[in-house]
């Protein structure tokens, strides 16, 4: 496999215990989120509980992987390697954290879709491509 040129400059993911079924659903190629079944709101994956009717037990459901870019910026490492740094609101709404691949002009609103990446080493994790209507 070859070596992603941004692996440098975020490190290698390891998962924690809450973010477990993210990752299992990234080595499928499947973008998974947190949400509530009470009010059926979707959130990022890394949230713990619904503020709406305050219940801490959100099951996981897997997303459009659709989204549109909010914000971004480029992360340089040490090696010189730059790694796409994006903010982007999914299509269930919440917004997360994530790389971009291959976005040659970013700007606000810009339609992206989720693909994945596996690495040899630590977890898959989720970049944004641009997505052709
Ligand atoms: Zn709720």
């Amino acid at each position: 496999m070859t070596r992603d040129p941004g692996e440098d400059a975020i490190g290698t993911i390891r998962r924690d215990g809450r973010s477990g079924p993210f990752f299992d659903g990234a080595a499928e190629g499947r973008l998974v989120l947190r949400r509530c079944e009470a009010c059926g709101q979707w959130f990022a994956p890394d949230a713990a509980g619904c503020p709406d009717c305050g219940t801490d037990e959100l099951t996981w459901a897997e997303a459009t992987g659709e989204a549109v870019l909010v914000s971004w910026a480029v992360a340089h490492s040490r090696t010189g390697h730059t790694a796409p740094l994006a903010l982007v609101e999914l299509a269930e709404g919440p917004w997360m954290y994530a790389r971009l691949d291959g976005v040659a002009g970013p700007h606000e609103g810009l339609p992206l879709r989720a693909s994945f990446v596996h690495p040899d080493d630590g977890e898959s994790y989720p970049v944004f491509k641009e997505r052709r209507r």
